[in-house]
């Protein structure tokens, strides 16, 4: 196959990427707007089934996607530049997938042509975790990433 002819994820680098297609490429799975707690002894990070008080649990999309930063200092807005630390991000995820070398999934919107297969397949967090106002203390929420999403 032409080069032409391969999607742009398989023939661009995060940097050439227009901001659409980097944007394109999240597949809206909700995982990296989960809590994490990390272990200050062994630096070990877990997932929570608590999620960000602005992500929708039944879209999995923010809801306030353009003033995140502001109303949430914590989110970690993903930039090119950034790709080492992509490391931290779910092993489903398309930059962490695409910054190791790897292809997408086929339930991947960009790959399926649908926007519901990331929900189908199981792999997003939709309805399967609690808003941080609803959760109490985070040390017991954690959980096996596995169980919310599978692969
Ligand atoms: S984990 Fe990756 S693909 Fe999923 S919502 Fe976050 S940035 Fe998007
Ligand atoms: S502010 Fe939005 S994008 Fe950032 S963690 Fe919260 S829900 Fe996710």
């Amino acid at each position: 196959m032409n080069d032409n002819k391969l999607p742009f994820w398989k023939t661009k680098t995060f940097s050439q990427m227009s901001k659409q297609q980097w944007e394109q490429l999240c597949d809206g799975c909700g995982l990296c707007c989960l809590h994490k707690l990390e272990n200050a002894d062994t630096g070990q990070v877990s997932y929570t089934d608590v999620a960000c008080r602005l992500l929708d649990i039944k879209t999995c999309r923010c809801k306030k996607y353009t003033q995140r930063k502001k109303l949430v200092p914590d989110c970690v807005i993903l930039k090119p530049e950034d790709i080492s630390r992509f490391k931290w991000l779910p092993r489903t995820c398309a930059y962490r997938l695409i910054s190791e070398g790897k292809d997408l999934y086929p339930w991947h919107p960009l790959v399926s042509n649908s926007d519901h297969s990331i929900h189908s397949n199981n792999i997003s967090v939709k309805d399967k975790v609690i808003s941080e106002r609803d959760a109490g203390d985070l040390e017991d929420h954690i959980i096996d990433i596995s169980k919310i999403s599978h692969e």
